[in-house]
């Protein structure tokens, strides 16, 4: 899928689902929203590496995650599932994350363009659905938002129950400077 089309189904999808009531007030119930739409939530003791997953077969979909992370860890997980469900589930049936840092000490580890895409695109998803730009601007607008403070930085990641790191790439993907 070119990088275009991508953009545009994942903004058809926030559209759609700004009418949701789940949208509503804040943090963005991600995991209510993957339930609303027929997805099977669940936590997993998973093995250290691996973050989450999506599997799809006859009885539908299923989103697991790992039951040892922290909360916002496990929203962006679950909303990087609900991405590859979103826009890739007809390129596989399977798809297991592996924690980024642990990507890097697998032996024999290859990053294919092709796998890097679709990460970087559920990444994307994630970072859209949990932190939408519309919402995002309200928010900002309320507060005396100053881009160098630290602390402005938390309080808002705080208000969308995402870590500071994530809000601060989603800001500076909106074009907001940081100088
Ligand atoms: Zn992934």
């Amino acid at each position: 899928m070119s990088t275009k089309k991508v953009e545009q189904k994942i903004e058809t999808f926030i559209e759609g689902a700004l009418d949701n009531p789940l949208f509503k007030t804040l943090p963005i119930k991600v995991e209510d929203i993957a339930k609303s739409m027929g997805i099977k939530v669940l936590a997993y003791g998973f093995d250290d590496d691996i973050s989450g997953v999506l599997v799809i077969n006859n009885e539908g979909a299923t989103i697991g995650y790992n039951q040892t992370e922290s909360r916002v860890r496990k929203r962006f997980t679950i909303a990087h599932e609900l991405g590859h469900y979103v826009l890739h589930r007809e390129e596989s049936d399977v798809f297991m994350d592996k924690q980024y840092k642990a990507l890097f000490r697998s032996p024999g580890f290859t990053y294919t363009e092709e796998s890097q895409k679709l990460e970087q695109e559920a990444n994307k998803f994630a970072a859209c659905i949990l932190m939408p730009e519309s919402l995002l601007n309200k928010e900002i607008e309320k507060m005396e938002f100053d881009l160098h403070s630290e602390d402005d930085i938390k309080h808002l990641a705080k208000i969308f129950d995402v870590s500071a790191t994530s809000m601060s790439f989603r800001l500076s993907n909106l074009g907001f400077k940081f100088f």
